[in-house]
């Protein structure tokens, strides 16, 4: 049989897609009590793949087995509630049922008149964002990858409107001789702000750092003098600590002389969603542009990274490098694509839609304070356990230090990660090798900290009996 005829086939018997989903069930059933990192056993195993490309057409069913039995194992049980690495986020029903069922769909969202749908979606999705995050009326969104994909569209923007400003086209002129731009950032900044200033030939060394405090917040007096050609990087939500940057005082400094802010949010932006919370960013509407992830926080699909831009004309003008947007020749109606670096692009911003109108502001509210109760809790539990907490937990970062001894905690966290019981990562603060917990998962529960914090302890115990 050919393969098209074969594959007809499979669409039309749908036995796959229910082999599919028995293994999804499957899995989802036993996410919360397998082990949170694969065993040695199930990293062994990945050698099953070690194989040479197959040179004919294989079984459907088949490879969803291998999958299944070899691949699910190896996989990280992010979705059972005591996975606490880096910041990686669950996943809502909701926006899950919903990825599946548009995946049906497979529609290309450059152009509305690729997926009217998808663009009216984009549209909702752009009006809901500028009301949650409490944003600048007119404020664009773009839908791309990630926050990395959202700051460096962003940072591009920033630099075209400066240029624009100093009477140079950047698109036509480019970097020789272009005004030189200023960039200041925090000593705290993001790896992913770094490398989006180096991709655009801005130059790290170039950059005049801003001294930070205890907590990783930029210190404003530390600011130096602004002018209309500076770039400030701030950031809602540092990657250890939580902390966000005082947006208000520089925000207005900013504004005073021209400059543009870009704050990077890519799990903290959602404070602004919360009413308990939203005090952390404050002034944050007054920035030019702002990165952040549906992936993480909000419990998103990944590949769900949004841009927000109060500038559209710098955004759609640096991105699509087509002169004045205005009078290009796409359609009345939004085409996702000038808001994005990429044309072809899957319908990302339905998932996205589909967790806003699920939740409701009021489910993102109860969605990111029950992140940041149960940090708390983790934080208050460890700490009566005898383990020191370095930072003060205002979102949903921990930062843990068993001990002053980098090489004993390096033996906790591998005891802690190799116990299947949960997982966390480490880091380094303020030149200490520290345990870094993250809670961004709807799922995790009072419970499964209270159960994470006896690893931890169980953890510390075997280490001693060893010693
Ligand atoms: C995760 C993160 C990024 C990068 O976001 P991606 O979606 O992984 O590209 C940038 N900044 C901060 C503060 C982050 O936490």
């Amino acid at each position: 049989m050919s393969v098209r005829r074969q594959m007809h086939r499979e669409q039309q018997q749908k036995v796959l897609f229910k082999q599919a989903q028995r293994y999804a069930f499957d899995y989802a059933d036993r996410a919360a009590e397998r082990n949170v990192f694969p065993t040695p056993q199930a990293l062994n195993d990945l050698k099953q793949f070690d194989e040479p490309m197959p040179a004919e057409t294989g079984n459907a069913e088949a490879i969803l087995q291998q999958l299944h039995e070899v691949g699910s194992p190896a996989s990280v049980a992010q979705t059972g509630g005591r996975y606490f690495g880096f910041v990686n986020g669950g996943i809502l029903p909701i926006s899950l049922a919903t990825k599946w069922l548009t995946d049906f769909w497979d529609q290309n969202t450059a152009l509305n008149v690729m997926s009217p749908i998808s663009a009216k979606l984009e549209e909702v999705c752009e009006d809901w964002l500028q009301q949650v995050f409490g944003l600048p009326a007119g404020t664009a969104a773009g839908f791309v990858s990630g926050t990395s994909a959202a700051i460096l569209c962003s940072l591009a923007a920033a630099r075209w409107r400066l240029c624009r400003n100093q009477g140079w086209d950047f698109n036509q002129q480019g970097h020789n001789g272009a005004p030189q731009l200023r960039i200041i950032a925090g000593r705290q900044t993001h790896g992913a702000v770094i490398k989006a200033i180096a991709l655009l030939g801005l130059g790290l060394q170039h950059i005049e750092w801003v001294e930070a405090d205890d907590q990783g917040r930029i210190i404003p007096d530390q600011l130096p003098e602004l002018d209309s050609s500076c770039i400030v990087l701030l950031q809602a939500g540092n990657v250890n600590s939580g902390c966000f940057d005082p947006f208000e005082a520089i925000c207005k400094r900013a504004n005073q002389v021209g400059a543009w802010v870009h704050i990077d949010g890519a799990f903290g932006l959602w404070a602004a969603a919360t009413e308990q919370l939203k005090y952390l960013t404050r002034g944050m509407d007054m920035a030019h542009s702002w990165s952040v992830d549906g992936h993480k926080t909000l419990n998103t699909p990944y590949d769900n990274g949004i841009l927000l831009c109060r500038d559209r004309e710098a955004l759609v003008t640096a991105l699509q490098a087509t002169g004045d947007y205005l009078t290009s020749s796409y359609s009345e109606t939004r085409d996702g694509m000038l808001y994005t670096p990429e044309m072809s692009r899957r319908a990302r911003a339905i998932e996205l839609w589909a967790a806003l109108k699920y939740l409701g502001k009021q489910g993102v509210d109860e969605l990111v304070l029950g992140m940041h109760k149960r940090a708390q809790q983790f934080a208050q539990e460890l700490n009566a356990a005898g383990f020191r907490i370095l930072n003060d937990v205002v979102f949903n970062q921990v930062i843990v230090s068993p001990s002053t001894d980098d090489q004993f905690t390096q033996a906790m966290i591998t005891e802690v990660q190799s116990s299947g019981e949960c997982w966390a990562g480490t880091s380094v603060w303020q030149g200490r090798k520290v345990i870094r917990i993250s809670v961004c998962s709807w799922v995790t529960s009072e419970e499964d900290i209270s159960r994470s914090v006896r690893a931890f302890i169980a953890a510390r115990q075997r280490i001693s009996d060893r010693a």
